[in-house]
Order: structure tokens, then C-alpha cells, then sequence
């Protein structure tokens, strides 16, 4: 089977999960999608009114800024794979409790184990934080840690983590806004000196 088929095996099961209780009060799952052959991950917190509606990450406003940042580093949403944390959305967009984080994330652990990607953009503190237990470093915070390329053993796979602000907060703060900027542009040149070196 293709990665694709892998990972629309995982999606299948992801639409019709009920393991906690966040699939009460969803319209619908989001698993995730993208390039499955991509090198690079970007992975959210959870899915917002939006995504619930559709089915699909970052379809809103966080979304729309997302792809944005995409096409001024020249990529476009459909070269990478985007998908988040938790797959259904909390109420009222309430932050992922940890028993959800814990219930869900065997589902993102999948999905990176079939991509097997070379680069994981963590969007936000509870996608960082998530990625950096399960490479054991320690994490102090979205502030302290974006902006830089940790080499990380994650599922026995070498992987960069490249740490970010999540696109929401650029919506509220024009100094966030420029950070996460200035972040997809070291990612551009990450992924160019990649591009030369393989
Ligand atoms: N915020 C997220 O973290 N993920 C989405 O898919 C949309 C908004
Ligand atoms: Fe299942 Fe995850 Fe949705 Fe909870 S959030 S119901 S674990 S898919």
C-alpha cells in the first residue's frame, strides 16, 4: 500500500471515532490532509468552527493566514501534510483537555510513522509541547523555544522540529504576526538547503 492508502486507512477510522468525548459534540472529524510524499509536517492543536464545518484543517481565518505564509516561502498548502493534535473540535474552542490530547494523539503518531517526515512544524505550545515528550526534550514554553531547528529522535525516526507561534495568535498581535514571519523564512531557507544538499 502507498502512504496515501496508509494514512486514508487511519482518516477512516479517525471519522468515526468515539474514544473521548469530543466526538459528542463535533459535526466533523479532521484527520488531516496534504502531500502524503511531503518531507514536511505541520501539525495544529485542534480543529476550530471551520475545520468542524468542512472537515479539513485550517479552512478558517487562522487558516487563511496559514496559507498566506505559505506562498510568500513559495510552498503551497498542498505540498505539505496539515493536520493537528486532536481531531475533533472542543466546545466553544476551549483548549484540548489532556485526557483528549492522550485519547487522540495515537492517531497523529500513525500518521507520522506512515510520512515519516524530515521536518515537523509545530504550530502553538500544545503541538510543541506534545512533539517535544515524545523526542524528550524539555519544553519551556512557545515563546522560549520557536524560531529554531532541534534534531529530535521521535518514534525512532531523525527529525527536525521546527517550532512556531500558531497562526491564530497573528490575528490578535501584529508583533506575533511578524515573528511567525520571520520563522516561515528560516524554514525557506531550511527547506532550500535541504533541497541542495540531497
Ligand atoms: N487551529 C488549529 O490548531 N487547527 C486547525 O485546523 C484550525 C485552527
Ligand atoms: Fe476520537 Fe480524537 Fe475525536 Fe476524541 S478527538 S473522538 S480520540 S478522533
Amino acid at each position: 500500500m502507498s502512504k496515501k492508502e496508509f494514512l486514508d486507512a487511519v482518516a477512516t477510522e479517525i471519522i468515526v471515532c468515539t474514544k473521548c468525548p469530543l466526538w459528542k459534540t463535533r459535526k466533523n472529524a479532521v484527520p488531516g490532509e496534504g502531500n502524503s510524499e511531503s518531507p514536511v509536517m505541520f501539525i495544529g492543536e485542534a480543529p476550530g468552527q471551520s475545520e468542524d464545518i468542512k472537515g479539513k484543517p485550517f479552512v478558517g481565518a487562522a487558516g487563511n493566514f496559514l496559507e498566506t505564509m505559505f506562498s510568500e516561502i513559495g510552498l503551497s498548502r498542498n505540498d505539505v501534510f496539515i493536520c493537528n493534535i486532536v481531531k475533533c473540535r472542543p466546545p466553544r474552542n476551549r483548549e484540548p483537555m489532556p485526557n483528549e490530547i492522550q485519547t487522540c494523539t495515537p492517531y497523529l503518531d500513525r500518521q507520522i510513522k506512515i510520512i515519516k517526515p524530515k521536518i515537523i512544524v509545530t504550530l502553538g505550545n500544545y503541538s510543541t509541547a506534545y512533539i517535544f515528550s515524545k523526542a524528550n526534550l524539555a519544553f519551556s514554553g512557545i515563546t522560549q523555544t520557536r524560531g529554531k531547528f532541534y534534531q529530535a529522535t521521535i518514534l525512532d525516526m531523525q527529525i527536525t522540529i521546527f517550532p512556531t507561534f500558531h497562526p491564530a495568535a497573528a490575528l490578535y498581535s501584529a508583533k506575533y504576526k511578524e515573528m511567525l514571519q520571520r520563522d516561515f523564512l528560516l524554514l525557506k531557507s531550511k527547506l532550500a538547503r535541504r533541497a541542495i544538499n540531497t
